[in-house]
């Protein structure tokens, strides 16, 4: 093992996995020092997908795992709430005022009025979802996981009719890449490793279509800058020229797809002129871009999380999905589209999540719509019993869910208890009556499934946690063990329920994975792309979509591809349409505590066109105050040309407590659930925006009290 000969430390290198919210979850290569620090952090070379490439943000992971802000012992609110008042308690209080909590809210409410709530601050799956064992034994009520991927779900299986696609690393043998609706410069770096091979291999184009010059538009050869939510319009042109000018493959849709003449029919009228008043772009552009697209059989198109943050983020999807099976582009080593590699997991996970204790009578609470279900409004609630308790795991909901003043006005309530589970002291944890010391995945034992990827890895525990932070896994036990909660999951260890898990669905256990490192779970070309038939029972790809199928508010989407006008469009009160996307350094509110990522972020800043700029007399680095119905936000201007004119995208998640007033981008957005099932939409809000002439209060700090015992 070898000594560094400066600091006389001991130096080993040992494996690990990225459990951050991003589709790379790549394979890490962790320095550990004198087997209780981490120094370096790097990508595993010999992963074919990491390919020893990852994020700066996670390269400099000894800034955040060590930082002097760590949360490491429960605490008591001791003050109103809000107030970040608190006084250190051991964990047996902690928990047994939590179970107590619980206890009494069932017994005045009934069990429904607890709402674990948890999210995806970590990736693995025992530490993320073991919260649902609690949930489902006790009758807690049940949650809708609408933050994130459901839209874009549900649009990919409309027509695919499954979540699979061909290997992402086949991006590398593609010759035309479509980058559609995501940054992975910002969000998933490796994809740009399997771009670059492909453009330095094969000479392939990149096309880039988002509506603003993100860092992958930048790098890309076309940047395709729409309005926000038009895709589906974009993708209907498109196929309106592969008929008209004869390159749609009918052999193929004949043997794989629903309805190509009922499709072809509907799409006579939506050709580039159509598509050109709809997203902004020229119809030369559309032509442009169909054209290349059309005649390159190895035209790989890679989509991203902004389908699911639009309205019609489904249908948008579905139609982009519809791409290539028109032309036949599936059959094509490095052709086709991905995704997300979920299905070929095939989990048993009824041991971590308590699958065998799911009481269907139970209500499903919408988590995107935390801040309506605290404030009681019964349509949330689904007719029942307000939420009087609820543990916090993995997420930070106060900045994260939409409409955050309301969920702010929500957790204010005197009547509602609530314990956080975290790592730092957020915004979320400033409003618990109970904070716990939370384990960072280098502290506890996880097992991991890439959606970017095919890789299931194991990230075992390499150093000790400070103080006295508590996994998920064990907090859940020792919940469960007050509360006189049965099963068997909360007798094991972590790395015993990875074992079994891994057992159970088929693939070797715990201990071999741990000395291969990884399992590759990739299926076979024939499977990825669908040589055998789609995901539906009848093989076929659907072009027409049985929404129905997929959530309860179908009946107003379109069954065929279509442009689904229901996104909070422009008018004269809020001429702008907004964009919150998410920041290079930044991951969901994770990294906002590292002072090199709030460094390099700067601050919050609005992009806006300079057209609109001079308009409304807003300067470059001036205030700026965007606003709507559920309030109004101050940044600061950047004058910026990538985007069409009334298009605003401010990158973040930024504390709220970042923002002049406090108020974060959150509260601009509406908790309108997305059709057919619901989803957040953090990409489709009308916006007004003016010039801040009056100096606005600077942020007053967010200053933690804990007194000594
Ligand atoms: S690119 Fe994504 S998975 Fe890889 S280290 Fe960064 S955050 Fe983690």
């Amino acid at each position: 093992m070898p000594l560094d000969s400066s600091a006389m430390l001991r130096r080993e290198t040992r494996p690990s996995v990225c459990p951050h919210d991003c589709p790379s979850t790549c394979a890490l290569e962790v320095e550990v020092l004198d087997g209780s620090r981490i120094g370096a952090v790097r990508g595993a070379e010999d992963n074919g997908y990491t390919a020893g490439v990852i994020c700066a943000k996670v390269a400099r992971y000894a800034e955040r795992i060590h930082h002097p802000d760590r949360l490491t012992q429960p605490l008591l609110r001791t003050g109103p709430k809000g107030s970040g008042q608190f006084r250190e308690i051991g964990w047996d209080e902690a928990l047994d005022r939590i179970a107590g909590a619980f206890a009494d809210a069932t017994a005045r409410h009934g069990a429904e009025s607890v709402w674990p709530y948890y999210f995806a601050g970590t990736m693995g799956l025992v530490q993320r979802d073991g919260i649902n064992r609690l949930r489902h034994v006790m009758r807690y009520s049940r949650q809708l996981n609408t933050i994130c991927s459901i839209i874009a779900d549900v649009g990919w299986v409309a027509g695919v009719g499954c979540i699979l696609g061909p290997d992402p690393r086949e991006m590398a043998e593609a010759d035309l890449i479509v980058i559609w609706g995501t940054n992975p410069v910002n969000t998933q770096v490796n994809v740009m490793t399997h771009v670059t091979r492909a453009k330095k291999a094969r000479g392939a184009k990149v096309y880039v279509v988002d509506p603003y010059r993100t860092g992958t538009a930048a790098a890309g050869d076309v940047h395709l800058a729409l309005r926000p939510g038009t895709d589906g319009a974009l993708a209907c042109a498109v196929m309106h020229i592969a008929f008209r000018d004869g390159y749609a493959d009918r052999d193929y849709m004949r043997q794989y797809a629903d309805c190509p003449e009922a499709l072809e029919a509907h799409l006579a009228s939506r050709g580039p002129e159509w598509a050109a008043a709809i997203t902004g772009l020229s119809a030369e552009e559309i032509e442009e871009f169909a054209r290349a697209y059309c005649t390159t059989p190895r035209s790989f198109i890679r989509v991203g999380y902004g389908f699911t943050r639009s309205r019609n983020g489904a249908t948008n999807l579905h139609a982009v999905t519809c791409l290539p099976t028109v032309l036949g582009h599936w059959r094509h080593k490095g052709g086709g589209a991905h995704w997300n590699s979920r299905a070929i997991y095939h989990w048993d996970k009824t041991l971590i999540d308590g699958l065998d204790a799911v009481d269907p009578a139970v209500r499903v609470l919408d988590m995107s719509r935390i801040g309506a279900v605290l404030t009681g409004e019964r349509e949330a609630l689904k007719g029942g019993a307000g939420v009087y308790a609820t543990l916090i795991q993995s997420t930070n909901p106060v900045v994260v869910a939409p409409d955050s003043l309301k969920v702010r006005q929500g957790f204010l309530r005197e009547d509602l208890f609530v314990a956080v589970h975290e790592q730092f002291m957020t915004e979320t944890a400033k409003m618990a009556d109970i904070v716990l010391p939370a384990t960072m995945f280098l502290e506890h034992d996880d097992v991991y499934q890439g959606g970017g990827h095919t890789f299931i890895q194991i990230g075992a525990k390499l150093i000790e946690a400070p103080g006295a932070c508590r996994s998920n896994h064990e907090v859940v036990v020792g919940l469960a063990h007050r509360l006189g909660a049965r099963h068997p999951g909360f007798e094991m260890t972590a790395m015993e329920m990875i074992d079994a898990t891994l057992r159970a669905s088929g693939w070797p256990g715990a201990e071999e994975v741990l000395a291969r490192r990884w399992v590759d779970a990739v299926p076979s070309f024939e499977d990825t792309h669908f040589l055998s038939g789609f995901g539906h029972p009848d093989k076929k790809f659907h072009f027409s979509a049985d929404w129905s199928r997929l959530g309860p508010d179908h009946a107003r989407m379109p069954k065929l591809p279509d442009h689904f006008a229901i996104i909070d469009s422009v008018t004269p009160e809020h001429p702008f349409r907004l964009v919150a996307a998410p920041a290079r350094q930044f991951l969901n509110t994770s990294f906002t505590e590292t002072p090199t990522a709030r460094r390099r972020e700067g601050r919050p800043t609005a992009l806006i066109h300079p057209e609109d700029a001079a308009r409304l007399g807003i300067v470059e680095g001036g205030r700026v105050r965007l606003g709507n119905a559920r309030g109004a936000v101050t940044v600061h201007a950047r004058l910026f040309d990538g985007l069409q004119p009334g298009v605003v995208v401010v990158e973040s998640i930024w504390p709220n407590a970042d923002f002049a007033e406090q108020v974060g981008i959150n509260a601009l957005i509406s908790d309108d659930p997305a059709p057919p099932v619901g989803g957040a939409v953090f990409h489709d809000t009308a916006v007004w925006m003016e010039a801040a002439t009056e100096p606005t209060e600077l942020p007053v700090g967010d200053a933690v009290a804990v007194a000594a015992e």
